[in-house]
């Protein structure tokens, strides 16, 4: 109910804040902590302030997670949001931050601890089982999974041989596919190319993501730490007919690892590097506009200015949902990105 109360005030746009622990290879310095969560009545779970240079800047989100949040409890706070997406919405989740500061955790987990996993195989194991146990009511669901990485304002396929075509044309410098982004009338959104795969069950779509995990990391090394530059999207289309009944739902859950927001040193930016800053900056700023637009009931959202706000335009507008989770490193030596990290997502907030 308190979520509701929320999605009316806000225009269906969330931000959730989530500071990860220190690691071990971290200096826990004892200079003051730089991070302490108010417990005031009203902002109590939702407050968060950063110490810098003696100064404090205080933040309030929707949901502020501490470092001891587990995975588990991270996921309490949005599986009636991915609920939703059975139910028939559109929704995105985004794991904006600088590199290192927890969005792959938040969205995938730590590769080999089941129990740390995250977001998006918890998210696929909820709707199957939902999918499931809504059988005996007459609801049938098809789903289908496209997986793609945008990377310097270029989409790449992450599913099947597409992939591996793609990089091969990258680095022969001849054109590859286009991957357009179409909509059409129904707010359908179309990948020109894009592999779809029909799926039957969260073991088939681990299987697919674990494939992606690979194929991003191949590029790793072939391309400089990519993955680190290039925003992550997932995206499960729903679609549900109940036998008895007749109703048809259409829904899609967007699940979303960004490109690190940190500021390169502008000195060290230069060809290729500079190219992809820039076009780093230009798409989560253009992001950070269209929610803004979009929270603010702006007439005019500026959709079209990047690849990223343009594949989303459906499921960013209308009745759709869209959830933003800041992710924020406790290390000292990152208080500056930090305090980026929060005063972006405190605008769009
Ligand atoms: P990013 O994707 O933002 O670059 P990662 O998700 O890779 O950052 O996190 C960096 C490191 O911190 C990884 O080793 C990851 O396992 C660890 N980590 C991140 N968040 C947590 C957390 N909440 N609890 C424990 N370890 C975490
Ligand atoms: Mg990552």
């Amino acid at each position: 109910k308190l979520h509701n109360t929320i999605l009316e005030l806000k225009g269906n746009i969330r931000v959730f804040c989530r500071v990860r622990p220190l690691l071990p290879d971290e200096s826990c310095s004892t200079e003051g902590k730089i991070f302490s969560y108010p417990t005031s009545m009203e902002t109590s779970g939702r407050a968060i302030d950063l110490a810098q240079n003696g100064q404090k800047h205080s933040f309030t989100f929707d949901k502020v997670f501490t470092p001891e949040a587990s995975q588990e409890e991270v996921f309490v706070e949005i599986s009636q949001l991915v609920q939703s997406a059975l139910d028939g919405y559109k929704v995105c989740i985004f794991a904006y931050g600088q590199t290192g500061s927890g969005k792959t955790y938040t969205m995938m987990g730590r590769p080999g601890h089941p129990e740390e996993k995250g977001l998006i195989p918890r998210s696929l194991e909820q709707i199957f089982q939902t999918k499931q146990s809504q059988q005996p009511q007459g609801w049938k669901y098809e789903m289908q999974v496209s997986m793609l990485e945008i990377y310097n304002e270029t989409i790449r396929d992450l599913i099947s041989t597409n992939r591996s075509s793609d990089a091969t044309r990258m680095e022969n410098g001849t054109p590859g596919k286009q991957y357009t982004i179409k909509h059409d009338a129904n707010g359908n959104t179309q990948v020109s190319d894009l592999t779809v795969v029909d799926v039957q069950s969260a073991r088939e779509v681990a299987f697919l993501l674990n494939q992606a995990a690979n194929s991003r990391s191949v590029g790793k090394t072939q391309m400089n730490e990519q993955s680190s530059r290039s925003h992550f999207v997932f995206t499960l289309r729903i679609y549900g007919v109940n036998e008895s009944t007749d109703q048809q739902v259409q829904g899609v859950l967007n699940l979303i690892d960004l490109a690190g927001s940190e500021r390169l040193s502008k000195s060290g930016s230069t060809g290729d590097r500079l190219k992809e800053t820039q076009a780093i900056n230009k798409s989560l700023s253009s992001l950070s506009d269209v929610i803004f637009a979009l929270a603010k009931k702006e007439d005019h959202v500026p959709f079209r200015n990047s690849k990223l706000t343009y594949l989303l335009q459906p499921c960013l507008g209308g009745d759709s949902k869209t959830l933003m989770f800041v992710n924020i490193s406790p290390d000292p030596s990152s208080v500056g990105e930090s305090l980026c990290s929060l005063r972006f997502a405190s605008r769009v907030n």
